[in-house]
């Protein structure tokens, strides 16, 4: 039933879209809810929530707000990462450090890449886009920034983890904020053009180009431009 109300509400906050959310019984206040009817239920972020357990905005407001949630207006729920240098970027059992992305195509494109800090105070800036089956990019991150489109099957974020499912049981996707001065890939399944990449339960990166597998576990990779060169 929380499943379908965060799908319901677009995975984010129905008032502002932030990602990180609570539980908002809309009518009656949770203390009087005999059944948990999942159309009475919305999520917010706690900011938003403490706004309205506060009385300075309406149980209406939250109502009109869980019929047209502004994460469906916008497409996405989001949240921004707390990064600093130095950075370290755990990819399954592997550790990146001063890379300038992980995987470069001979076509110049790149998949996940760390833009160095603009000035000697300010972030690396992180960019990746995580495709779901349908090959559409199912959460996304620019600058630190990062959007999990409305239409994923499911979202769900417990403490600095954040995971996405494309169907009962089935994770695409499993990251872990180290802040302010990591991130953790734990578990990846998506295919990037023509290749695929799978960061399994053991740690092992996997990535299957024409008929090719190339792996890699346990290693520590530093000062490089791409993790791996590809076709
Ligand atoms: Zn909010």
């Amino acid at each position: 039933m929380r499943r379908r109300v965060r799908q319901e509400c677009g995975f984010g906050c129905v008032i502002c879209g932030l990602a990180i959310i609570q539980y908002e019984h809309i009518d009656p206040p949770y203390h009087e809810a005999t059944a948990h009817e999942p159309e009475k239920i919305a999520l917010l972020c706690g900011s938003c929530h403490d706004r309205v357990t506060r009385g300075m905005w309406s149980k209406e407001k939250v109502l009109e707000a869980r019929l047209a949630p502004i994460t469906f207006v916008k497409g996405y729920a989001r949240d921004a990462f707390d990064f600093k240098v130095p950075f370290e970027l755990f990819v399954g059992d592997n550790c990146f450090t001063d890379v300038r992305c992980i995987v470069r195509k001979s076509t110049g494109e790149e998949w996940f890449s760390i833009e160095p800090p603009e000035a000697a105070d300010a972030p690396p800036r992180l960019n990746a886009k995580f495709f779901g089956p349908n090959g559409q990019p199912e959460l996304e991150i620019y600058q630190n920034e990062w959007k999990c489109t409305t239409g994923v099957w499911d979202l769900v974020v417990r403490g600095s983890i954040i995971e996405i499912r494309t169907a009962p049981r089935k994770v695409m996707l499993r990251l872990r904020a180290k802040s302010p001065h990591g991130l953790e890939l734990q578990y990846l399944d998506m295919i990037f053009q023509d290749t695929g990449i799978l960061i399994d339960e053991h740690g092992t990166v996997r990535l299957s180009i024409a008929g090719t597998q190339i792996q890699m576990k346990g290693s520590e990779v530093s000062s490089a431009d791409a993790v791996f060169n590809l076709p």
